[in-house]
Order: structure tokens, then sequence, then C-alpha cells
């Protein structure tokens, strides 16, 4: 016998149990942005490659190791490693912004070539929050907002918020020649990656993960030093309209973020719950993107959240009440029972519920097992008797109420009835 074939490494299946909690979540997802009136989009999954060298920065992690790309009839095409570059060339090639700014979201698969392990995947999703043409430190604050908003609306708790300023282009150049100095002071203390970003894009040595750096890293010159007062004054104006909103968070001086497209406002939400991978939402401003790409320059800012980490945090108890089962399953027994079945299912949908038939044969005993495991509140059975006087029996799966007998023209108030009518009303009836 042949091997079967499994899913490739780092890219999982979500099956039904799993998949029902994800659309329960996408649809509080949705509630929570339509709230902030953020409007969706939807990108391609294949972008040209340039677009992330160009926007992500040659000398970064996705860049250099971790993008599928591969060779097509005209062009290089790269499986998108996130949506925010993709979201900004949807925008300019579309002009999007003619008539003012943009409040967009976006959710989907991103692809990243990287060592799988849990929370970190090959295939991973995330939900993309991105706010095109604002400049004001308010929609920093208000991304932020949205960020606690959905782990309230959730119920996760313990999640914090660290938050840097990477100031403006000019600053980061200034600061880079100092910290381009300590650290070739301490060249042998470097790692190999490193050594190799010290000429170009030692920014990102602070951001390590490698633990025989931290020491190094701490004592490096701090990015917030070089700040000037622009870049000061809306760094203070969004962290005094956090403190306004309640929403406590911790400076992170060593917070620069993978990618390079960042300037000003950088925050990540991180939970100690799920290991070293610990950040489940991230964002910033990235006010020079659109002109990185190509376009006119455009204020902007925005966050991504990684749906499996924040699924991951998401109570399995209080998911399961955003879970709908079916409202009916339908046994039967007999070729005649099971053509009358057939019809009263599809006349049951009419009505507005969701109705399982049951298929694949077995006795009645063995078909209400499956009714059960269905979660649906009511069977409903049709057997010969049933199919002689024209009825169907009703019986409720979830309270010990006596099963009924119902005319099959009265069958669909009778359920409604059940379902949505007021307590002592059925009773007795049904
Ligand atoms: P990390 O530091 O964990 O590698 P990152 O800085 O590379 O994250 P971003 O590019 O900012 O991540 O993506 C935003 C969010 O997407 C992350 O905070 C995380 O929740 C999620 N994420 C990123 N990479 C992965 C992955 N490989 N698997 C699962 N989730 C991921
Ligand atoms: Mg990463």
């Amino acid at each position: 016998m042949t091997k079967i074939i499994q899913a490739v490494r780092g890219m999982k299946d979500i099956l039904p149990d799993e998949a029902e909690r994800w659309e329960a979540f996408e649809s509080l997802v949705r509630d929570w942005l339509r709230g902030y009136g953020y409007r969706p989009m939807r990108m391609p999954l294949v972008e040209p490659t340039p677009l992330f060298k160009r926007a992500i920065g040659e000398v970064t992690d996705i860049v250099e190791k971790e993008m599928y790309t591969f060779g097509d009839a005209e062009e290089s095409l790269t499986l998108r490693p996130e949506g925010t570059a993709s979201c900004v060339r949807a925008v300019l090639e579309h002009n999007l912004l003619y008539d003012g700014p943009k409040r967009l979201w976006y959710m989907g698969p991103m692809f990243r070539r990287e060592r799988p392990q849990k929370g970190r995947y090959r295939q991973f999703y995330q939900v993309g929050v991105e706010a095109l043409g604002f400049a004001e430190p308010a929609m920093d604050a208000e991304l932020i907002l949205m960020g606690q908003r959905l782990w309230d609306d959730l119920d996760i708790h313990g999640v914090k918020l660290e938050l840097n300023s990477l100031g403006s282009l000019e600053e980061r150049a200034r600061h880079r020649v100092d910290l381009v100095a300590y650290l070739e002071k301490h060249q042998d203390r470097l790692d190999e990656d490193s050594r190799r970003r010290l000429g170009s894009n030692p920014l990102r040595i602070l951001d390590t993960k490698n633990p025989h750096m931290q020491e190094l890293v701490e004592g490096a010159p701090r990015l917030t030093d070089y700040l000037g007062d622009a870049s000061l004054a809306h760094f203070e104006s969004v962290r005094q309209l956090l403190s306004d909103a309640g929403i406590p968070h911790r400076v992170n001086p060593r917070l620069v973020r993978g990618l390079d497209y960042y300037n000003r406002t950088v925050f990540e939400w991180v939970t100690d719950r799920l290991g070293a991978q610990g950040t489940i939402c991230a964002g910033g401003r990235y006010d020079g993107l659109f002109e990185q790409l190509g376009g006119k320059p455009q204020p902007a800012a925005g966050f991504a959240l990684g749906v499996e980490r924040v699924l991951a945090l998401w109570d399995e108890a209080q998911s399961a009440a955003f879970i709908e089962s079916p409202d009916l399953y339908v046994v039967h027994d007999g070729e005649g029972a099971g053509r009358v079945a057939f019809s009263v299912a599809e006349e049951l949908r009419d009505g507005g519920f969701a109705v399982q038939l049951h298929a694949g044969g077995g006795n009645f005993k063995a078909q209400m097992k499956r009714a059960d495991g269905s979660g649906a509140k009511l069977a409903l059975i049709v057997g010969e008797d049933e199919v002689r006087v024209d009825a169907v029996t009703v019986k409720p799966l979830r309270e010990s109420r006596p099963q009924l007998r119902v005319a099959r023209n009265e069958l669909a108030l009778h359920i409604a009835d059940y379902l949505f009518g007021d307590e002592d009303e059925h009773d007795g009836n049904l």
C-alpha cells in the first residue's frame, strides 16, 4: 500500500471543531471592525517578489530567508508573507485614497518559511488593520485601543502593551552612526547574523532573539534619546490618549519590529501564556511606505494580529457559546419514510431552520445517537407509522420533555414555538 501524503511541514489543517471556533472568531472580528468604521479588502495571495523586497526591506529575516518565492513564466512571484505591502500596493494601484483617507482590513493566510513550532507556522493567518492617509497621533492611539477592545470582547486577560517610537528617518540615521560605533567596538560579541547586519541594518540587531546578546543590546545607544521635538510630541500625545483611556503600557526602547517600513509609533501586545511566541498583535506607523512603493507620500498606520495565537488564548468554553448546532436532526426508517423525510427536511429549511437529514442508514437507535451527537435541539422521527398519518414525531433532545406526534402541516409552527416561543406557552403542547 502506498503511504498517504501529508500536509506540508508547518502548514496545518483546521478541522471542523477548530474551524467552527475560527468562524465564531471571524464573526466577532467583523463586528469589532465595523464598530471602528473599517471596510474589508481581499488581496491576492501571490504578489510580484519586488513588492516585498521594497516594502519589507532586503535585510530582514522575512526577505532574506523566509519567503516562498518561485519563478513564473514572466516574473518572480512570492506567496505573501504579510498583508500591509499588498494592501498598500492595491490602494496605490486603484487610487483608493483619491477622495480621502481610508480605514481598511483583511484576513487571510500568510506564508513564511520559519522553523515550525507551537504558535509559529509556515502558513498562518492574520487579521490586518490599516488606517491609510491619517497622520494624527489619535489614529495610533485608536488602533491600540481597538486591540484592547478585542481582548475585552474575547474575555482574554493579561495581554500587555509594549510601545516605542522609532522617530523619523533622519533621527534613525543619527542614532545609527552611534549604534554602529558601539557595536563595532563589541564585534567579538556579535553573532553571525548580527555581524552581517552591522553594515546593512544595525537597528535590527536590537531585535535579536539570541540570549547571548541581550546584555550587549541592553547597553546600546537608545533610539529614544535621538528623537526630535516633533517625534517626541507625537509619541507623548499617543501616550496621553492611552492613559486617558486607562490603557497601561510599557515603553520598551528595544522594540524595533521586524519590518523596515515602520516609523514613529510601534507597538506589540504580548502575553506570557504562549511561551516564546508571546506576541499576539503588532503594528505601528509607516508614513514612508507609500513613497517607497512609488506612490505619493501618505501617512499610515496599522497592525496585524496572529489568529492562531489569539485563538490559543480564547477560552474553549467561551468560544463554544458562539458555535451553533443544527436546530433539527431528521431520522427515518424505510424507503417511503426516506422520501418523506427528504422533503420534510427541505420544507423546514424553507422555513429557515438548520436541518441535518440522517444519511448512511442504520436503525432508529443508531440514528438517534447521531441526532444526539449533532447538537440539534430536536430530533424529527419519520417512520412508517408517521408516513401513514402524514405526521412527524418531534422529540426534544436537550430537555426531558415528552415526544409528540405533530401533523405535517403544523410542523414548522410547532417547531418555531418550541425553539423561540415563550417557555410556558409550549409547556405541554410539545
Ligand atoms: P515574531 O516576533 O513572533 O516572529 P513578527 O514580528 O515576525 O512575529 P509580524 O510580522 O509583526 O510578526 O506579524 C504580526 C503577528 O502575526 C505576530 O505578532 C504574530 O502574532 C503573528 N505571526 C507572525 N509570524 C507568525 C508565524 N510564523 N506563525 C504564527 N503567527 C505568526
Ligand atoms: Mg517573525
